[in-house]
């Protein structure tokens, strides 16, 4: 037995739609292959590339209301004039089994997750909140323009929205700015790692014998 074995950890990112969460991710999953996405549900559809049951998966919005009314959700919120929502089956089993699982969730559902973590002790010992922050607004619309990937309706709303989610940056235990990819991509993987050596995730009673 290992007597050192972990709960795992739950990774709450967020950031406005541009600031490059995807991009990050992506780089510090070279480093630390482990992570394991939790695959949300959205009614928005797909962008060129993009593939049910790897990025989101792609319901209909009945489907969606149908697992609100289930209670299958661990949070949902509507964003952009579409609904997301994360999952309990891509989480909870995952914690019990030790594993590093990141979700890309807006501040509404990281609002769920923090009030969640209040009532349920095994959620509270495993959740961290990092927030990805763009060097300036401006940084932002370029980011986003330069994507290309939404209408003019969506951009704005998107940019709106930026304002109001950075100005909860409080609810965050961390904060990383995405100026230089390289050099945020490296601290963002040093803040994950460090979840690695929390004493709270330790399933057992240490040095006793
Ligand atoms: P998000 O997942 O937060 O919506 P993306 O990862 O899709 O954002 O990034 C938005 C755009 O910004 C992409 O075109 C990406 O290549 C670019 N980008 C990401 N990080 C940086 C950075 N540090 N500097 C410049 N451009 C970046
Ligand atoms: P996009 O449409 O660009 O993929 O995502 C738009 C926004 O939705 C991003 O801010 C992303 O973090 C957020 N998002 C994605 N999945 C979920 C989810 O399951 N729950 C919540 N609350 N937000 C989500």
């Amino acid at each position: 037995m290992n007597q050192f074995e972990r709960y795992g950890n739950l990774i709450v990112i967020s950031g406005p739609s541009g600031v490059g969460k995807s991009t990050l991710v992506k780089e510090v999953r070279k480093v630390l292959d482990d992570l394991k996405f939790s695959i949300s549900c959205t009614t928005r559809s797909p962008r060129p590339g993009e593939e049910h049951g790897r990025e989101y998966y792609f319901l209909a919005p009945e489907e969606f209301e149908a697992k609100v009314q289930a209670g299958e959700f661990l949070e949902y919120a509507g964003i952009f004039a579409r609904r997301y929502g994360t999952l309990k089956s891509e989480v909870l089993s995952r914690l019990k089994a030790g594993e590093q699982v990141l979700l890309d969730i807006d501040v509404q559902g990281a609002k769920q997750i923090r009030a969640a973590a209040e009532k349920d002790p095994e959620l509270a010992r495993s959740v961290h909140f990092v927030l990805i922050a763009p060097p300036s607004l401006a940084s932002l619309e370029t980011r986003l323009r330069g994507r290309g990937s939404e209408t003019e309706e969506q951009l704005q709303l998107r940019l709106g929205a930026a304002k109001a989610e950075l100005s909860n940056y409080g609810i965050y235990d961390y904060i990383i700015v995405n100026d230089q990819l390289e050099q945020a991509a490296v601290e963002l993987t040093a803040v994950l790692r460090s979840f690695r050596f929390l004493t709270k995730t330790l399933k057992n009673e240490l040095f006793n014998e």
